[in-house]
């Protein structure tokens, strides 16, 4: 069985502690998709030189936020990890003539584990945390998540998880059903349409192309994710639009699933 590779955003890390159609869309993931074997998650919480994966017996859950409520501290995703994986994971880059690397301490981050946690609340399902190519942009991505299509195959379930949009200088902390401004529906219109279109030279060079890219992403890491899920899924397949959503005013939530 292949699961198709999916791009979510996490949102902030009280995404897990209150409801929201995206936390609800998250929780009942996991139910739609079925168990995998094992699971890759590319979280814009992790950038290396050389692409990096984990591999540790267990993972440990990195509490990397401040300032949030004190219960998100105790919340722990202590899913197996498994360096044979890993070690598979690393073959596959290399066939795909990509360098890899192993990191045999790092768990995984809040970009990983919020959405796990409400996909696979049991945390019982094998995970690796593969790092982002630190200073490389959306070409770059989208070829490591053709470099990891083959695993699909294998029963992997490929997950980037960023933000759909993400500048966090401009969200309305007070009011989490702030109207969305025009500047994030144009840019979220425009990613949506390409994807449809399959305009995939448009969505790589979408730092020039798309309107008010820079303001939607003022630095990249949240979207890289995207592009290694798109990479990822088959050439030919539709991507599918999973979910939609947005908080604070321009947080935009949208999930996308690529068969
Ligand atoms: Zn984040």
């Amino acid at each position: 069985m292949s699961f198709p590779a999916l791009f979510v955003s996490h949102g902030a890390p009280t995404l897990i502690i209150e409801n929201s159609p995206a936390r609800a869309f998250l929780a009942g993931l996991g139910q739609k998709l079925g168990r995998p074997q094992a699971i890759v998650v590319i979280s814009a919480h992790w950038e290396a030189p050389l692409p990096t994966v984990n591999a540790v017996s267990r993972n440990d859950t990195i509490h990397d936020f401040y300032g949030f409520p004190a219960p998100l501290y105790q919340l722990t995703y202590p899913a197996p990890g498994s360096a044979e994986r890993a070690a598979t994971l690393v073959r596959c880059l290399n066939q795909a003539g990509i360098q890899a690397a192993t990191n045999e301490r790092r768990g995984l981050d809040h970009g990983a584990w919020v959405p796990l946690k409400l996909m696979y609340p049991e945390a019982d399902i094998p995970v690796l945390q593969l790092s982002l190519l630190q200073g490389q942009g959306a070409a770059a991505h989208y070829a490591l998540g053709q470099a990891l299509r083959p695993l699909r195959a294998q029963g992997f379930l490929i997950i980037g998880s960023g933000g759909f949009t993400h500048n966090l200088r401009e969200l309305d902390w007070h009011q989490a059903d702030a109207a969305e401004p025009v500047w994030v529906s144009r840019f979220c219109q425009w990613i949506a349409a390409a994807l449809q279109e399959r305009r995939i030279g448009d969505l790589l060079d979408y730092r020039k192309r798309a309107p008010e890219a820079g303001r939607n992403h003022p630095t990249e890491e949240h979207f890289m994710p995207f592009f290694v899920a798109l990479g990822a899924g088959d050439p030919q397949g539709l991507p599918d639009c999973l979910h939609q959503s947005r908080c604070f005013g321009s947080l935009r939530l949208d999930a996308y699933g690529f068969s």
